[in-house]
């Protein structure tokens, strides 16, 4: 598969290499970017093929294949994933409702993680505006490690992180808000709901209104409970593609953009269980954590890892109870499992 763009990552540039900038910088290779808007944007994907909703007002939705080359920016991750604004053009044989993707927009936002298998990023969904990080109370136990992993998958990815925990019908104590308070400090917007008993479900409503959300977070936590109760109904039966042209059905292996209303979308995507960074440089990894930032320019050495280092800012601070040493603790278990 042909792809000629290039990516210049102004993070890894010599100049700025360790100060966070917000966009990436296109550079030009030898092919000029699309100057035309997109037409469509991927909502899901079964099996080899994609399904494009167009962006005209008839909001048709057209199951597509890739054509054999695709003008795409992104050369170190997915070609094409859930929520990307495509190019497609329709078959000529007006029979099928079939199209082909030739191209895809650049990304303004992105929620990647490493690869189980091959190199290139796995990007999970696209162009959303947040990152709704769902877990349980118990059965599956909330986990503070992974809740830190995702909060900078969404920082890399320019996404606002926010935070949902299920199942508080079946822990609601003061331990768990006090547990988490962290994040309330941090100003990360945090939702302790029950799918089973409604319990701050209107509050999520609320938030979520206008917004386009990733929902994420491991098997179990009552995700598609969630979902159902949202929408008021078992979402999982619309999954079935009533287009005579499909074969399949929607997996549970890939995301699916989800309306809720005409400005409300949220986008489902597969349970996990373990969740891999990627895209940065392991030093620029502190660079992710906002609790840090007051310290980091005053340690010592710069670039300062923060782990063995004399005299680093962070680590005082972790000492002093200016940063939490749970945040430390996931900063350190993120830190070591970069390559
Ligand atoms: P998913 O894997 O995250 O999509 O989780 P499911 O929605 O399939 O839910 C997993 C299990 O948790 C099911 O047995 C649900 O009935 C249960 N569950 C979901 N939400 C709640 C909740 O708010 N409270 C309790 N007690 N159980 C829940
Ligand atoms: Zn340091």
């Amino acid at each position: 598969m042909p792809i000629n763009g290039e990516i210049f990552d102004s993070k890894k540039s010599k100049n700025s290499k360790y100060k966070r900038t917000n966009h990436r910088v296109l550079v030009k290779d030898d092919f000029p970017p699309e100057v035309k808007p997109p037409n469509g944007r991927i909502t899901s994907i079964i099996g080899k093929n994609y399904i494009v909703q167009d962006l005209s007002d008839s909001h048709a939705e057209i199951e597509c294949t890739r054509a054999g080359t695709i003008k795409s920016l992104h050369k170190n991750a997915t070609l094409l994933a859930v929520g990307d604004y495509v190019h497609y053009s329709l078959s000529e044989n007006k029979e099928i409702n079939l199209g082909k993707i030739t191209g895809i927009d650049e990304r303004k936002t992105w929620l990647s993680r490493k690869p189980l298998i091959g190199i290139r990023d796995d990007i999970i969904a696209s162009n959303a505006d947040t990152l709704l990080i769902i877990m349980s109370s118990d059965f599956p136990p909330y986990n503070k490690r992974l809740i830190d992993r995702l909060i900078v998958a969404a920082k890399i990815g320019n996404l606002n992180p926010a935070i949902c925990i299920n199942k508080i019908d079946l822990f609601n104590d003061e331990l768990i808000y006090e547990d988490l308070s962290v994040y309330s400090s941090l100003n990360y917007p945090l939702f302790f709901v029950s799918a089973q008993t409604g319990q701050g479900l209107s509050e999520l409503r609320n938030y979520i209104n206008k917004k386009e959300l990733i929902f994420a977070g491991p098997s179990g936590v009552g995700k598609s409970s969630l979902i159902n109760k949202l929408f008021g109904r078992n979402i999982q039966k619309i999954r079935e593609v009533s287009n005579k042209t499909t074969k399949g059905k929607h997996t549970t292996s890939y995301a699916r953009i989800l309306e809720l209303d005409t400005e409300t979308r949220i986008i489902d995507t597969p349970g996990f269980r373990e969740f891999g960074i990627v895209n940065i440089e392991k030093i620029e990894l502190s660079l992710y954590f906002d609790d840090f930032k007051d310290y980091y320019e005053h340690c010592r050495f710069m670039p300062c890892s923060h782990t063995h280092e004399p005299d680093c800012a962070i680590k005082k601070a972790v000492s002093e109870n200016k940063i939490a040493p749970e945040r430390y603790e996931s900063y350190i278990n993120i830190y070591t499992s970069m390559e």
